[in-house]
């Protein structure tokens, strides 16, 4: 039995995580402010007596004696990461050095949930680990591009200068049941204004373009690499390399639901990135062949399950 660490463990990938590791018959620490997380996301594992939730905000230090630490504390979306762009890029930067010291002094390995944000919007597509990427230091995606990036850079030199066991993740646009309907991103958006009937929303011409890949191949994609040979650091994509503009998605939404929901189009953000596709080369080649197993159809389907019940009891 392993001590795992899982910070923003309450969030909407860290719970899935949780729940595998705790069935794994691992000992969970899940750590969370609940910014953008929730107590739903993890209440059916508060009763296991290997679980214990712990309400901390990770730019505090934090000490525990653990064998391994997820780091996935850090608001994902647009509008929670914008709302306040200063607290972003510390939760980054400061969780990532409050999570470093943790290993250091513990011993621990240490996994952190980077973003394909690390690429901005493109100039190489699809995007392989080696591409240095495209990003606005100063606009407002930038809090949590550039605190990624930083993250990133921590990770590395703590390995480098204190010889901290370290993984880096770059994730692509993942999604599936314990997202925030209020998370703004585009698959909760779209699944929940079908279900609600409301006007579908295409920020400019729904050409830009994603790869979605459903939580649980993420998921096992994050254990094969804390799994993997202590010399592979990373940064290695985990992302679904079908690609989708955001029109298509917005009609398989409408299909799946059934919903008579009409598109309508609105402002394209600012820094919105006009395509993203994760090369997963080296997550084949060095995660024991791992690849997303789940397409969109079905993905959605279970995704539009679980908002229906959730909006049902609401
Ligand atoms: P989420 O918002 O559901 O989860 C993040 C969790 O971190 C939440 O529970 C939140 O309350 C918590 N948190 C935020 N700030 C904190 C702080 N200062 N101290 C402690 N806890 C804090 O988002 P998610 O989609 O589950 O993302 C998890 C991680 O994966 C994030 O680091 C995100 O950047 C990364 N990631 C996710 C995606 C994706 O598509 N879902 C893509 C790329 C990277
Ligand atoms: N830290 C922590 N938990 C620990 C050990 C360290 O939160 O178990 C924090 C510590 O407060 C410091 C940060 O991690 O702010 C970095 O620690 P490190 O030992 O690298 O640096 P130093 O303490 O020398 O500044
Ligand atoms: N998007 C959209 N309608 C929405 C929400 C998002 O058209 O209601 C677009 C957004 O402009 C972007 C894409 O969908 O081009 C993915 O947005 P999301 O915020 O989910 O992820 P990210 O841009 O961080 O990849």
């Amino acid at each position: 039995m392993k001590k795992i660490l899982v910070t923003g463990g309450a969030g909407f990938v860290g719970s899935h995580l949780c729940k595998r590791l705790l069935n794994e018959g691992n000992e969970i620490i899940c750590l969370d402010n609940y910014f953008t997380g929730a107590k739903s996301n993890i209440i059916e594992l508060l009763d296991h007596p290997y679980f214990e939730m712990v309400r901390h905000d990770i730019t505090e230090p934090f000490y525990a004696e653990v064998d391994e630490i997820y780091n996935l504390a850090c608001p994902a979306s647009p509008v929670h990461y914008q709302y306040n762009p200063i607290k972003t890029i510390k939760t980054s930067v400061m969780g990532a050095i409050n999570v470093l010291g943790l290993a250091k002094r513990v011993k621990a390995k240490v996994l952190q949930a980077s973003t394909s944000e690390v690429y901005g919007d493109p100039l190489v597509h699809p995007q392989p680990e080696s591409y240095w990427g495209h990003v606005n230091p100063i606009g407002i995606r930038s809090c949590y591009d550039e605190g990624k990036r930083c993250a990133e850079t921590l990770f590395m030199d703590y390995h480098n200068q204190n010889d901290v066991a370290i993984k880096i993740i770059r994730i692509f646009n993942t999604y599936g049941p314990n997202m925030n309907p209020a998370d703004g991103r585009v698959v909760s958006n779209f699944i929940v204004q079908a279900l609600e009937g409301k006007d579908i929303t295409i920020f400019g011409d729904g050409l830009q373009t994603r790869s979605f890949q459903y939580v649980d191949d993420l998921v096992e994609g994050m254990i094969r690499m804390m799994a993997s040979e202590p010399a592979f650091l990373g940064p290695v994509n985990l992302g679904n390399p079908n690609e989708f503009t955001m029109l298509e998605l917005a009609q398989a939404v409408i299909k799946l639901t059934g919903s008579k929901s009409k598109i309508i189009h609105m402002d394209l953000p600012q820094d919105d990135p006009k395509q993203r596709q994760p090369d997963i080369t080296l997550a084949k080649a060095k995660l024991e062949g791992w690849e997303p197993k789940i397409q969109l159809e079905e993905g959605l389907q279970t995704t539009i399950n679980y908002f229906d019940t959730l909006l049902m009891k609401k």
